[in-house]
């Protein structure tokens, strides 16, 4: 990384745990910092973490550090993969007068848990859009991105229209109503690359070196190479609205999305 000063993580520091990736709904984690980074801004490894560092269209957390010796709190302002390690972005504070945390404190690592829930109602919402897209219209997606409460995703949709905007509004919204569990799984990189799903999903894009591969699965509906967080079943979406389709061309279209509850069921 051009201009980084500071510690590297690869060999001398133990890798932090990422806690993200395995169980979504833990909001805090005790921690211990393992490094510290001043320049060009405070940026802080724990060795457990909470925090997803973005990625997969799903933007990184916020929240904060808070040191259990003396309450002392620092907003982390965003969370970002360096060296396979999750490193947090502290917010620039007044070095003289707030001065960073120290290697070898302990302190507690938590979420901004209301936006991130949020997120992964958000995200998994869209892999229903995806599931029912591709079952009843045969469409791939070809990207997504998101916002807490909204997204998008682009296929390769010739036959998209405006007519078909309610239709798959009411399809999507039947599908979360169905209470589909949601499953992370994590394969061999031979047994992922064999299924037909993982296939149709681009999944021959990720990096060689990858020996593993996480999958979501929304049972019975949808199955991707997926590195975000969702949740556990589909009723705690709540419904959506598609709030609109644009095309990208003859044949790309995207169709934008919004939760339309304040709260899933199950939240
Ligand atoms: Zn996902």
């Amino acid at each position: 990384m051009p201009g980084r000063t500071g510690p590297r993580y690869s060999s001398d520091v133990s890798r932090g745990e990422q806690l993200c990736f395995s169980d979504a709904y833990a909001r805090s984690a005790a921690a211990r910092i393992l490094a510290v980074e001043l320049e060009p801004m405070p940026a802080v490894l724990l060795d457990s973490t909470v925090f997803y560092p973005g990625g997969g269209g799903q933007p990184p957390d916020a929240g904060t550090l808070t040191r259990q010796a003396d309450g002392a709190v620092w907003p982390v302002r965003s969370a970002r993969k360096s060296d396979g390690e999750i490193l947090h972005d502290l917010e620039p504070g007044d070095a003289a007068l707030d001065p960073a945390p120290a290697v070898g404190d302990v302190v507690t690592a938590e979420i901004d848990w209301p936006r991130r829930h949020l997120l992964m109602r958000t995200h998994t919402a869209l892999h229903v859009l995806c599931g029912v897209v591709w079952r009843d219209y045969g469409a791939q997606v070809t990207g997504g991105n998101m916002e807490p409460g909204s997204g998008r995703m682009d296929f390769e949709f010739e036959r998209m229209s405006g007519e078909l905007v309610g239709e798959i509004e009411a399809k999507v919204n039947a599908e979360l109503a169905a209470g589909r569990d949601v499953r992370v799984n994590v394969l061999p990189r031979d047994e992922a690359f064999a299924i037909p799903d993982l296939i149709r999903t681009k999944i021959n894009l990720l990096p060689p070196g990858i020996a593993e591969v996480r999958t979501i699965e929304i049972v019975g509906l949808d199955l991707q190479a997926d590195g975000g967080t969702h949740v556990a079943n589909t009723h705690e979406v709540g419904a959506i609205r598609v709030t609109g389709y644009e095309s990208k061309g003859r044949i790309n279209k995207r169709i934008r999305i919004e939760l339309a509850t304040a709260d899933g069921a199950g939240a």
